[in-house]
């Protein structure tokens, strides 16, 4: 990107279909899910995001793979397809609804191998080292294909837990050289991304790739994020721009399946604080990822322009 305008891109979608009384979490399929079950739901969340001043929105796609969509719908092949093309349209449905006279962008969600395994493997990563690079395109070939065709041009690659799955989905994406995407890690730690590989090794790996547009964090407790930059940025200066939505400032706490708030303070507030950190480190894309709702994203957009930021 070529000026400093700061990109607001949409929170978590299911923390905002939460807030609209469904419950992603039921079903293998999350997110996507709601496609079939409830799109008015789906849009409506979409619409949300929109009002609240997202430049950006991604689509229900995270969790989708052909495989998953007919094991749990038990529907055909076809219609599976359709399924994940519907998430695209569905989306562009909220930006004509929404009317913003603004161009908003939609960013077709692809997750890593390990969201669709359903078992949290995709913030460990370890799968990777089994797999061979042509597994992973060829296993990411179809939904990425099936938004292509249906008119999607931006990618958010997100949640990727490892080296390895990201180098499968830019030779995908090399494949079709007139697309762009964004490349977010999760990472665990303030230096490592889910496996264990170095975020600074990643993004020098990524770095001067010209499709991507950004490359970055997400789904990721917001405190570690401003070491992981600078790891970046002590080793020179930051070429492409970062790509940053963390969750809020609760813990996962895996007994319970469920995020909580044990350290009494505002979640909240630990993002608003490190926003201008990041900014200053060399973020231009910011949303936020679990936890972080439409009302979220207002109060980010509103506090970006109170600083003139
Ligand atoms: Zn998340």
């Amino acid at each position: 990107m070529l000026n400093d305008k700061i990109y607001l891109i949409d929170g978590g979608l299911s923390t905002e279909l939460m807030c609209l009384g469904y419950k992603p979490d039921e079903t293998k399929l999350w997110t996507g899910n709601s496609i079939v079950e409830r799109p008015d739901l789906l849009k409506q969340a979409h619409l949300n995001f929109l009002k609240s001043g997202s430049d950006i929105i991604t689509t229900a796609s995270y969790q989708l793979s052909v495989d998953l969509i007919e094991e749990n719908l038990k529907c055909t092949n076809q219609k599976a397809y359709d399924i994940i093309k519907q998430s695209f349209r569905i989306a562009k449905e909220a930006v004509k609804e929404a009317n913003l006279g603004s161009e908003i962008l939609i960013a077709g969600s692809i997750g890593p191998y390990g969201a669709c395994l359903c078992d949290g493997s995709e913030y460990v990563g370890h799968y990777a080292k089994n797999l061979t690079i042509d597994f992973l395109i060829d296993w990411h070939r179809p939904r990425f294909e099936s938004l292509l065709e249906e008119g999607c041009d931006l990618f958010a690659f997100e949640t990727i837990p490892s080296i390895k799955e990201a180098r499968a989905l830019i030779k995908l994406l090399s494949e079709h050289p007139n697309v762009k995407a964004w490349l977010s890690f999760s990472c665990k730690n303030e230096s490592e991304i889910s496996s264990g590989d170095r975020f600074r090794d990643a993004y020098q790996v990524f770095k001067d790739n010209m499709q991507l547009i950004a490359i970055g964090i997400n789904c990721t407790y917001p405190k570690y994020i401003e070491k992981l930059l600078e790891s970046v940025s002590n080793d020179g200066t930051v070429s492409k721009p970062f790509i940053i939505y963390s969750n809020d400032a609760k813990i996962w706490d895996n007994s319970i399946r469920r995020y909580v708030n044990s350290n009494n303070e505002d979640p909240m507030k630990v993002v608003m604080e490190a926003i201008p950190k990041w900014i200053k480190l060399g973020a231009q894309y910011i949303g936020g990822c679990c936890n972080i709702n439409s009302e979220n994203i207002q109060q980010i957009k509103n506090f970006i322009s109170d600083n003139h930021i």
